[in-house]
This record gives structure tokens, C-alpha cells and sequence, in this order.
């Protein structure tokens, strides 16, 4: 298992001051955040959030899927939701690609086919936000009392501009 050998060592001192142990898993600020998978998003800090605080839930892109819906579905009801954010992002792969730019890319990386290979493009990111926070509102197993925001972070500027 050497190939993860700097991470485990970079673990063993995470480990070695640890303070966490014994914590619920209960969103603490009472905040989901759904986001992209992009490496630039830190999406407790850029919402001044501490470990703990919010339930999170990561995909290319940043859409409210099913898996999504579950997990704020199961935030709201189990963990402590109260208030639920959709981030996708600026200069998101997922939303300045087409499909078939992407199976190309993928393909020629893998130095083979991927036509087979879906990926959920965004076409119109604004019009996706939208209809991704009216999922989230309307869902029968999301009450009213919890609020529901579409934003779009700023990967160059780390400000979040709200939308819906
Ligand atoms: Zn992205």
C-alpha cells in the first residue's frame, strides 16, 4: 500500500492532535451545501464553517441528482438542516463542455473509446441553478421552514453571488 504512504503519514499527524473524537454527526450550523467536485471550492472556509458544521455533498458540477435530494433529504430530517445551498461555480468544466467534447477528451486520455460514457453537461448553468433549488423547494419531504439558496461561487474572486 506504499503508493499512499505521504498520505497516511500526512493522516498520522492529523491524528496526533485530533479533537473530534466522540462527535455526532449532526450539521452543527445547520447548513447543506451542495457543490462541485472542483479542487478550487473549500467549502467550509469559503463559508466561514468549521468541521462539523455542515452536511456536504460533492458531484461534477454541482447538481441536486437523486443522490443529492437523499442526502438533504436525510440532512433535513435526521442531521440538523435547516438551511440548504446549491453552489455550482464559475469556469466549471461541467458547464463549458459539451457532452462529446467530453467523451473526446476522456477518450483520448484512456486512449480509448468513452462514446459510451455519460456525462451530465451543464447546458444553461443559471437555468440548471434554477430548476436545481426548485428540486430542493418543492421536494415533499423538504418543508417550507427550510431555506433554500442557488449561488454561484467564483473560483478567481471566492465570493458568492446569490441568484435564487
Ligand atoms: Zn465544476
Amino acid at each position: 500500500m506504499n503508493d499512499f504512504d505521504d498520505l497516511l503519514q500526512a493522516n498520522r499527524s492529523f491524528a496526533a492532535d485530533f479533537a473530534l473524537g466522540g462527535f455526532d454527526g449532526v450539521a452543527h450550523a445547520g447548513v447543506a451545501l451542495v457543490t462541485c467536485m472542483d479542487s478550487r471550492i473549500d467549502p467550509l472556509n469559503m463559508l466561514g464553517l468549521k468541521p462539523g458544521d455542515a452536511k456536504i455533498f460533492r458531484n461534477p458540477g454541482g447538481r441536486v441528482t437523486e443522490a443529492a435530494l437523499e442526502a438533504l433529504v436525510l440532512g433535513v430530517h435526521l442531521l440538523g438542516v435547516e438551511r440548504i445551498l446549491v453552489v455550482p461555480h464559475t469556469r466549471c468544466a461541467m458547464a463549458s463542455n459539451t457532452e462529446a467534447e467530453l467523451r473526446e477528451r476522456v477518450g483520448a486520455s484512456a486512449g480509448q473509446d468513452a462514446s459510451w460514457q455519460h456525462f451530465h453537461v451543464v447546458e444553461d448553468q443559471l437555468a440548471s441553478l434554477q430548476e436545481d433549488v426548485r428540486r430542493v423547494r418543492s421536494h415533499p419531504l423538504i418543508p417550507d421552514s427550510v431555506l433554500v439558496g442557488g449561488f454561484v461561487y467564483d473560483v478567481d474572486t471566492g465570493l458568492l453571488d446569490p441568484k435564487f
